[in-house]
């Protein structure tokens, strides 16, 4: 089952339609969300619940949950494959998601680049990352169940950028999940690009998929690199997974 916990998020990251989807952050009560799982779990005979959240470790809501699924004894796996703050990931956070069975764990970690890191928003700094890692490596996590997002054809980033991103997650023992950038009408990165003239705010959005998006666009990375790039990325997860 998926389940949500809360809606929306505090951050504006410009590449992001968060903020243009809900008009706020709102947590759904941990106690009445504990017994919708517990719920679920028993009438649905469910083996894994996924959490669709934009930012669950926002506030004090998901270690409420925790605890209230900890006391309940909610035998099941979950899931957080959204990618999650890293700043809000401590030691007791990990070790919530450990003793309750988390088995993917995605964390945003986007770019290596301090510049673009707080030019796209200030989610996530390199720091936060790496303790966050420490955190859940001391609770226990492997890179079986901990991945983190990376984002690929952000305008303005670079290839090393990229490559440097691959470099932290091989030394933290991560594995990588690379994302391609796609400009989504109405939000900040998409309206500079259009008062910058590289499309028309006009363009059919089918053109902006990622599948699409290279073959065209010289305000990014061509094909080629992308491949290379998504080709590196595999690599590394082959290398971490022991293949
Ligand atoms: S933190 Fe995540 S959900 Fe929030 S605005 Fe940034 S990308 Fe969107």
């Amino acid at each position: 089952a998926v389940v949500i916990t809360s809606l929306g998020c505090p951050f504006r990251c410009t590449y992001c339609a968060s903020s243009f989807l809900w008009n706020g952050f709102f947590s759904r009560d941990s106690v009445r969300t504990a017994e919708y799982i517990e719920f679920l779990i028993e009438t649905k005979h469910l083996s894994d619940v996924v959490f669709f959240d934009d930012a669950i470790l926002v506030g004090n809501g998901f270690k409420e949950l925790m605890r209230e699924i900890q006391n309940r004894r909610i035998g099941t796996r979950f899931h957080l494959p959204n990618g999650v703050h890293a700043r809000f990931l401590d030691m007791e956070t990990a070790g919530l998601m450990f003793e309750n069975n988390f088995k993917t764990i995605k964390i945003g970690l986007e770019t290596s680049d301090p510049a673009l890191q707080n030019a796209t928003g200030g989610k996530v700094s390199s720091r936060d990352f790496y303790q966050a890692i420490q955190n859940l490596s001391e609770a226990g996590f492997t890179s079986r169940e901990v991945s983190a997002y990376i984002m690929m054809n952000l305008p303005g980033q670079s290839e090393k950028d990229i490559l440097n991103s691959l470099e932290v997650c091989e030394e933290l023992g991560v594995n990588p999940s690379v994302n391609e950038f796609t400009p989504i009408p109405g939000t900040a990165q998409w309206k500079d690009l259009v008062d910058r003239g590289m499309f028309n705010e006009e363009i059919d959005p089918l053109l902006l998929d990622n599948s699409i998006l290279p073959h065209w666009w010289e305000g990014g990375f061509s094909l080629k690199t992308v491949q290379r790039l998504k080709e590196a990325a595999w690599s590394l997860r082959r290398k971490l997974s022991g293949e």
